[in-house]
């Protein structure tokens, strides 16, 4: 008999708490589910979905090293998942299935449904907190209720993270071989991505993006090596190289969170917080990270499109696809919210401060629903993960946790000029506007927009701020 491992977000050997608990009943037998139609409803784009096949092909290959086959199965929807795994239990003669957790809605409840049909078919089932540090619910307030203010959660986190939570999960020794062959992955066709909801991915757009946990363990080592040190004081300059860029990484699985918080610890005296190489930042990026898994789980209704401060769902968003389409094309006439925008759309990746400075822009300057621009970012995020696009937009937008308060409104030009104060990254997207002195680039003025046929602005900072500010407060 067999144990089957069914591999999701969490696309690596190395430390993998499933296959390496399975490993150690029995021979292993992976397998993924391919969900196009699902992954589509939920928004995904063909950079993610490119990713996470490329990432499976590595997966697969990964597996082989430790004579592990991968089976591989197309299904649209999770509907499908429990009997289609079921099949591959039976046909394999798997005594137990083993998945590590995930936790946005519909994919916990995809889980109960297969652990259902497992059980029932008196098949075991066992699942493992994999993905984050901690099980949403083991840390609560005081009163017993889930955390809505990150300082407070992560606190906690520090104060409760130990060995169990850190230690490597140990990789399986290479198994005998078995008789059971992997599946031949089909390669992505056009007519696959023209099927999903953003254009396929062109050749310039995949090669930054690697995938799997080779390319990931080298990113993160590149990072430690060059940038860690630094991370503190640059992460929220765009026009440097100053983050980790593993997002797309840590979101597929090609990289656990406990791998990165172990390089933390053995470059930081090891610590987690405060060992004075400047990682303490880092490490609270990665609890950020899972604040927002928490929140998915204890405000289920961030998950049904509803705002976690529920009583802005009666705010007055306007309604204008020409401004949203403005945003979308990066054609705002605000120089860095448009830089950022094309490089989303070039690259599938945005740096996290102008992340903040455009979902703040469509949400209150152009007081558009910050709906739409989540539904956006997740069609051209390589890293496109629900919890963190929408804590991010809902904070953004002063719906959500712990959210930026709705009268502190960023002005684009003040962030432009602090945060890329050369304009080098304004210049690299915005090719029209390099020839400009650096100081105009920040915000060019009328002439020099239509020499260089750059965009008026079409809203002004100071009034858009007003309408925002009014819209928020007839709320109360
Ligand atoms: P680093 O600075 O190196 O940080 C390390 C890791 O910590 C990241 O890889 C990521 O996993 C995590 N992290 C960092 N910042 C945050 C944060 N604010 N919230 C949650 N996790 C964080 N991140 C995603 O992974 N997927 C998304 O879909 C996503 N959408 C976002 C939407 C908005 C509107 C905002 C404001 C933020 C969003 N983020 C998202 C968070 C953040 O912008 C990215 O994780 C970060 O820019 C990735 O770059 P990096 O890997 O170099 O990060």
């Amino acid at each position: 008999s067999t144990q089957l491992v069914w591999f999701r977000n969490d696309l690596r050997t190395l430390d993998h708490s499933a296959l390496s608990a399975a490993a150690r009943k029995g021979p292993v037998v992976g397998i993924f589910l391919a969900c196009r139609r699902q992954w589509r409803s939920h928004g995904h784009g063909a950079n993610k979905i490119s990713f996470v096949h490329r990432g499976v092909v590595a997966l697969q290959d990964e597996l082989k090293a430790l004579n592990i086959p991968l089976l591989y199965r197309d299904i649209d929807d999770f509907d499908a998942a429990p009997g289609t795994l079921l099949e591959a239990a039976r046909r394999h003669h798997a005594q137990a299935l083993h998945f590590n957790r995930e936790y946005p809605l519909d994919e916990q409840r995809r889980d109960e449904l297969v652990a259902d049909e497992f059980t029932r078919a008196g098949l075991a089932v066992f699942d493992y907190t994999d993905h984050i540090a901690f099980e949403p619910g083991e840390l609560l307030t005081g009163q017993d209720e889930y955390y809505k203010v990150f300082t407070p959660f992560s606190r906690a986190w520090h104060q409760r993270v130990g060995a169990d939570q850190l230690a490597l999960r140990e990789t399986p020794r290479c198994q005998a071989k078995l008789e059971i062959s992997s599946d031949r992955i089909p390669a992505l066709t056009r007519q696959d991505l023209s099927d999903v909801v953003s254009p396929a991915p062109s050749k310039t757009k995949d090669r930054p993006w690697p995938a799997g946990q080779e390319a990931a363990a080298d990113r993160l080592a590149t990072f430690l090596q060059q940038r860690a040190r630094r991370y503190a004081d640059d992460r929220d300059f765009p026009a440097i190289d100053g983050t980790s860029g593993l997002s797309a990484y840590l979101s597929t699985g090609m990289i656990s969170h406990r791998q990165c918080l172990q390089a933390v610890m053995a470059n930081n005296g090891g610590h987690l917080a405060d060992g004075g190489a400047g990682l303490a930042s880092w490490t609270s990026e990665l609890i950020w990270r899972e604040f927002y898994q928490h929140i998915a789980v204890g405000f289920p209704r961030v998950c049904r499109h509803r705002p976690f401060k529920l009583e802005t769902d009666k705010l007055n968003w306007r309604y204008s696809d020409k401004d949203f389409k403005a945003w979308c094309e990066g054609r705002t006439g605000f120089p860095l919210v448009d830089a950022a925008m094309r490089q989303l759309v070039a690259t599938g990746w945005m740096h996290n401060r102008l992340r903040m400075v455009t979902a703040m822009f469509l949400s209150k300057h152009l007081l558009l629903d910050w709906r739409r621009g989540e539904a956006f970012f997740m069609q051209h995020l390589v890293d496109g993960d629900f919890a963190s696009n929408n804590g991010g937009w809902q904070w953004a937008a002063s719906t959500g946790t712990d959210a930026s308060p709705y009268f502190r409104i960023f002005n684009p030009t003040t962030q432009s000029r602090r945060f890329d104060p050369d304009a080098t990254f304004i210049a690299h997207w915005l090719p029209e506007l390099a020839d400009l002195p650096a100081t105009a680039r920040h915000e060019p003025s009328a002439e020099e927009r239509h020499k260089t046929d750059y965009p008026q602005a079409i809203v002004d900072h100071k009034r858009a701020r007003e309408r925002a500010l009014e819209a928020f407060k007839s709320l109360s």
